[in-house]
């Protein structure tokens, strides 16, 4: 990518945007920064800057910037359907994401990651696999550290694994993963899409650039993404818990089998750390990726042995008079609170809500009418939620989170578990779901066993 020279806008200015506008001045592009938050918003980033020569333009877009701009590189915080990038896109501006940019760049093979549920979990053991087989990693994306960082920091790794969300797929041209993984797809998001479809679309562009020399690694057990095999170039790699595999990777009473060119490798789950149907999927899908990139077996069984799994993700807080307290403040979307729920047998009392993304709530049905002893609700959400599941169980309405647990402490009964899992965004409340996880967390370290 030829950018000496070139009119570059930065849209959205957080720490991808400084990354961005870094590495660009340094290639001697002309770069303007652009936001909608204003400068004391923003103080922190502009320091960060400050070194800097570039312009700003803050507090407001300005249309004709955009039009100017011989490129425009917008940040994963920014929907890729805000009218000024609408307009430019319609005047032929060339518009990607950072990853793009970063991707052309970066020679060492890339494991990329995305799905509704478990990016995260399967991109940092993916990470973990390589680095056990003690191969240079970078891992980055939608997990935190930008791509463009890999870039500036000017390291040599020989394998990048990279989580991409389905904003940052929508802002790529020719980014091509060696291996791209494809965990399920159930609704999210729909806040900022027009429509469901919209959204799988982005999630499938993942393929859009691979050939086949490189693979598609696909959850088959999920019809949407069993459907989109047919569209692929790349030679698919299936995974699977319900059906064996002569080609692919499944589970089997326990036990995971990779099948690769008629050669069979056994993972026995039972000396795994991270429990939990779903993290079998996770599993599979960074044993495949790893393998498939030339990861030697018995150090990807070591790495995945030692691997404790993430916080706020099923994360077990303490016990309480008998009952067992679960912060899964990740669980931001319906799809990922099913799996939860799967993941107990029943008495549970779930504690849910928050900032309401505009999905169904119906996905729960069976789940809440089998399993939830007592459904607690929170946040602005509360309401929408009682109106599709409140006839099902014992269901209340909270003020707060702390009159949440303390509601929950005394319902639930030894034996029982109390499971945080909210299945809406946590903005209403909170800063953001590590905030609103660490704050449960805290509720009940602070409940009083003895006091049941
Ligand atoms: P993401 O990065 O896609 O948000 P995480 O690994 O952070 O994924 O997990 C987010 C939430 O989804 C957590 O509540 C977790 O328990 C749940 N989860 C993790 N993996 C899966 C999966 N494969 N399928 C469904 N839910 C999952």
């Amino acid at each position: 990518m030829d950018i000496e020279g070139k009119k570059v806008l930065v849209v959205g200015l957080a720490r991808t945007g400084v990354a961005v506008a870094r590495f660009l001045v340094a290639r001697g592009a002309k770069v303007t920064v652009t936001d909608m938050k204003d400068e004391s918003e923003l103080g922190e980033y502009l320091a960060q800057l400050a070194d800097l020569d570039l312009d700003f333009e803050l507090g407001r877009h300005d249309k004709h910037t955009f039009l100017m701009a011989d490129l425009i590189v917008v940040s994963p915080g920014v929907p890729m359907d805000i009218a000024p990038l609408l307009l430019a896109k319609a005047q032929r501006r060339t518009v990607i994401s950072e990853i793009e940019l970063a991707a052309a760049y970066i020679k060492a093979p890339m494991v990329a990651i995305t799905g509704t549920n478990g990016k995260t979990t399967t991109t940092t053991l993916t990470g973990e696999i390589f680095k056990a087989c003690g191969l240079e990693t970078f891992v980055g994306g939608n997990i935190g550290n930008p791509l463009i960082e890999l870039v500036t920091s000017g390291r040599d790794v020989v394998q990048v694994v990279v989580e991409l969300s389905s904003f940052q797929l929508e802002g790529i041209q020719r980014f091509r993963p060696k291996v791209a993984v494809l965990l399920n797809i159930t609704e999210d998001h729909l806040d900022r899409y027009t429509s469901y479809q919209e959204y799988i679309d982005a999630k499938l562009r993942i393929f859009e650039n691979q050939t086949a020399g490189d693979f598609a690694v696909l959850n088959v057990d999920d019809p949407l993404v069993a459907a989109s095999a047919a569209s692929i170039r790349a030679q698919i790699f299936p995974f699977s818990q319900r059906k064996e595999l002569s080609e692919g990777i499944f589970c089997r009473n326990g036990i995971i089998i990779y099948c690769r060119q008629g050669r069979e490798t056994r993972f026995d789950t039972a000396t795994f750390r991270l429990k939990g149907v779903h993290n079998i999927d996770n599993i599979m899908a960074a044993l495949a990726s790893a393998l498939l990139a030339g990861a030697d077996p018995a150090r990807a069984r070591a790495a995945v042995e030692s691997f404790a799994g993430l916080p706020h993700r099923m994360e077990f807080v303490r016990e309480v008079g008998g009952v067992s307290y679960y912060e899964d403040s990740k669980g931001t979307n319906v799809g990922s609170v099913v799996k939860s729920l799967e993941s107990f047998e029943k008495g549970i009392t779930l504690i849910a809500g928050g900032k309401d993304k505009g999905g169904s709530y119906a996905p729960l049905t069976d789940l809440v009418r089998e399993r939830v002893a007592h459904l607690i609700l929170i946040g602005e959400a509360q309401e929408r939620i009682r109106a599709e599941l409140g006839s099902l169980t014992d269901t209340h309405l909270a003020a707060t989170l702390e009159d949440a647990v303390a509601l929950a402490h005394d319902l639930a009964k030894a034996g029982e578990v109390v499971l945080f899992s909210p299945a809406c965004s946590s903005f209403d409340m909170f800063k953001n779901y590590a905030e609103r996880g660490e704050r449960f967390k805290a509720l009940v370290h602070g409940l009083n066993g003895a006091g049941r």
